[in-house]
């Protein structure tokens, strides 16, 4: 099969740029990228369609997903009215494993086609859940959450139960399973510890979520013995470089620090600060300690479904804090391969031989200046911030079509 268009590629200095090109695509894998404006026989896109590498999220709640836009609650509240009754209906792992593939059809009609995921705290649940989402092709990373207190009954086990579940859990197709306490609130010292030691002998992904609002850092400080956030998960072994911290808003130096010198990611989850008013990120901060920002849409916190935008909301919060923001090609990078690198994803991300062709067929309605040397409009910038969802016509996973508009 052959895909033509502007191909969106990865590039050193800008994050991105657009090339005009096509690229061949064998058993579901990229197997040639080649240049210029020939094109022959192409069976999908040209002259007008840019092929960009599918999205990648880096903080999702599948179970959410039916649960998007529940208003006025702050953090907590939300989560005992709205997010655990969703959480609790997946104790029947048949309706997990349709809601599964409801949401992740749902994310690949907006282009998304890899992410991390949290599942609940049922075994049979996240197992379905994975099998779920393999069977549609994306790649993913799920993980069985991790709660045992300060939840309501049904949701929360036996750390014991837990970190022996927790480390049973396979790869099944192109999705790993990741070791997921939900956050310290609803963890027992004991737990996080177990978690920390299942992350280092499995070689499995931390997902976990850190300081997102005031009231529940105020809660952890209280909870384990007036310690940070950050050092509550840095003693558990919880930090490392195969870790995304969702939110990071509340933090001060010293933790910042402790989590760029672990090489943990931070999940940027600015729709969703926005909509539970959580807060907003100080990403310029963040990178100079050295921690890698990963958009994530945080569904259902986050009202967006779409990733491009959820890295719009980055810029404008960046903007809001008036920080200069970065360019818009960064944040394509951002949420195509940067997201992919922070994963471990080495298959998808990217438009690139060898890689998995989980492509997306975007056709804008509006004037671009592709090609053009130095164009008065970066082509980028207005793609990102003029974004309309019915441009994207098409969303390959793994060469299948997964998506198409009518
Ligand atoms: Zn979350």
């Amino acid at each position: 099969m052959i895909v033509a268009g502007w191909l969106m590629l990865p590039d050193p200095h800008e994050g991105v740029c657009l090339k005009r090109g096509f690229l061949t695509v064998e058993h579901g894998v990229i197997r040639s990228v080649e240049f210029g404006e020939e094109i022959f026989m192409a069976d999908m896109g040209g002259e007008g369609t840019i092929v960009c590498p599918g999205f990648v999220d880096a903080h999702m709640h599948l179970p959410q997903v039916p649960v998007i836009g529940a208003d006025g609650m702050g953090l907590l509240q939300w989560l005992e009215r709205v997010v655990y009754p969703a959480e609790a209906s997946w104790a029947d792992p048949d309706l997990a494993a349709e809601a599964t593939d409801h949401a992740v059809r749902t994310l690949c009609s907006f282009g998304t086609t890899a992410f991390a995921g949290y599942a609940t705290v049922h075994f049979d649940a996240a197992k379905a859940a994975m099998r779920a989402a393999a069977e549609i092709g994306v790649r993913a990373l799920i993980g069985q959450v991790l709660m045992d207190r300060n939840a309501p009954e049904e949701l929360v086990r036996p750390a014991a139960q837990l970190l022996q579940e927790a480390a049973k859990h396979d790869q099944i197709g192109r999705v790993r399973p990741a070791v997921s306490p939900r956050f310290a609130i609803s963890c027992t010292p004991e737990l996080l510890a177990g978690a920390g030691k299942v992350a280092e002998t499995t070689g499995q992904f931390v997902q976990t979520h850190l300081s997102e609002t005031r009231d529940e850092c105020a809660k952890v400080r209280e909870l384990f013995d007036g310690l940070s956030y950050t050092e509550v998960y840095a003693r558990a072994g919880l930090l490392r470089r195969r870790c995304v911290l969702g939110h990071g808003i509340w933090l001060d130096d010293e933790e910042r620090r402790t989590i760029g010198a672990s090489g943990a990611a931070i999940a940027h989850c600015p729709t969703a600060n926005a909509f539970l008013g959580a807060g907003m990120m100080d990403l310029r901060r963040n990178v100079e300690a050295k921690i890698r920002p990963a958009p994530g849409s945080d569904i259902g916190a986050g009202p967006d479904r779409s990733m491009v935008r959820v890295a719009r909301a980055m810029l404008d919060v960046a903007r809001l804090r008036g920080e200069l923001a970065p360019p818009a090609s960064h944040a394509w990078w951002s949420i195509t391969g940067g997201n992919a690198s922070v994963l471990g994803f080495d298959d998808t991300g990217q438009i690139e031989q060898g890689r998995s062709a989980d492509l997306l067929l975007i056709e804008p309605d509006i004037e671009l200046e592709l090609g053009e040397d130095e164009p008065s409009i970066d082509p980028l910038g207005a793609l990102l911030y003029a974004w309309d969802d019915r441009w994207l016509k098409r969303t390959l996973v793994h060469g299948k079509t997964v998506y198409a508009s009518l």
